[in-house]
């Protein structure tokens, strides 16, 4: 059978190992096995959370609560906007999803880092639209408006802290990029680790409500995945003017959340406390990660988010490392896919970090 021809173009995404594979696959007992692939917390979530999706499993039966009205109004008090300016996604790859099919097509040009988070590019191909990056893994101002202006995308993606390499760029400088944009090129403000990032620097915080205010042309993306402790409820959402979402809600799905998530989401971000304790306890872990590569003479690129991206010596392969270390029980990300020797490895619990240091040690 044939298929549409922009499916030619995408390699299909890996996702983090999942523990149950590495059981199977390497049959290691479950209980040694380390899983930092993909920046969960590993907190876990807030105890209130799970409380409360007990109590909504009566639930299960009815259509969840389609306008999403408590989420909408809890997050809506956050970050100060209107409800009308919010749109919440199954996770917020889905809200990726649509701002891609909402403004781009076959014939358009999508911006973004050299190395950044991988779901822009298939959701851009899935449309047929070209890929534009930058020269350098970092996000560089001048190079971006460089691109812009020399192709003249429809999206500009800007993953800040980026997802892989961790690191942010200042608020400051954000804005005035974004002031020498034209209003019809979205740019896209993925803050999935900001909760990381605004704790470390405030001058790499960036809120929402400023930016939507300045800006009728961006989009900024959150997740529940990350700080919020729940990668499996698939909740995200995007912030944005009022004509945006607008758009993005007419390729939304009915009941794209479901009850159980919706609830989770709207009772996580009531409990503030919890996440604060979880960046905290993130970036006091970090230090020990500093510490091992510095003795270890590996370079670390400095991190605002819960992971910390390995850079290995020309001697020593990513894929190699990454392959060991999985024999071994523990999952890590390996960037050689992103053209970068390196690991990137999520802060785990201080067992799980002493457990990695350990392995890495012999594995090295
Ligand atoms: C994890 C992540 C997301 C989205 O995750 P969801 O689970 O779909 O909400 C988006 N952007 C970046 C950079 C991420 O790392």
């Amino acid at each position: 059978m044939t298929f549409n021809n922009t499916l030619k173009n995408i390699t299909t995404y890996e996702a983090g190992k999942p523990i149950e594979l590495v059981v199977r696959e390497f049959g290691i007992d479950a209980a040694d096995i380390v899983k930092l692939a993909s920046n969960e917390n590993p907190k876990g979530c807030s105890p209130k959370v799970q409380e409360a999706v007990k109590r909504m499993v009566s639930k299960m039966a009815l259509y969840p609560d389609d306008s999403m009205f408590a989420l909408k109004k809890a997050l809506a008090s956050r970050f100060n906007v209107q409800e009308r300016e919010l749109i919440i996604g199954a996770g917020s790859d889905q809200v990726i999803e649509f701002l891609i099919h909402a403004k781009a097509n076959e014939n358009s040009k999508v911006l973004m880092s050299a190395v950044t988070f991988a779901m822009y590019e298939i959701y851009a191909r899935h449309v047929g639209a070209t890929i534009i990056r930058t020269p350098s893994y970092e996000h560089r101002f001048d190079e971006f408006y460089a691109a812009y202006k020399a192709h003249a995308p429809e999206i500009i993606f800007i993953c800040t802290p980026n997802n892989p390499t961790g690191d942010a760029v200042d608020a400051q400088e954000l804005y005035r990029f974004l002031e020498q944009i034209d209003s019809n090129t979205l740019v896209v403000i993925d803050g999935a680790y900001m909760e990381y990032a605004a704790y470390k620097d405030a001058a790499k915080a960036i809120a929402p409500k400023e930016l939507i205010e300045r800006f009728d042309n961006v989009i900024y993306l959150g997740t529940f995945s990350k700080a919020y402790g729940l990668g499996g409820m698939r909740v995200g959402y995007g912030i944005a003017s009022e004509s945006v979402i607008e758009a993005l809600y007419k390729l939304r799905p009915p009941f794209n959340i479901t009850t159980l998530s919706l609830e989770a989401a709207t009772v996580a971000l009531a409990d503030e406390a919890f996440v604060l304790e979880s960046v905290q306890e993130c970036f006091e872990q970090m230090q020990h990660f500093e510490t091992f590569a510095a003795k270890q003479g590996i370079s670390v690129i400095p991190s605002y988010t819960n992971f910390v991206t390995l850079q290995l010596h020309n001697e020593q392969k990513s894929s190699d490392l990454a392959f060991a270390l999985l024999k071994k029980g523990i999952i890590v990300r390996d960037l050689s896919g992103y053209g970068l020797n390196a690991i990137r490895v999520t802060v785990g619990t201080p067992e799980q970090n002493r457990h990695f240091f350990e392995q890495f040690t012999a594995v090295l």
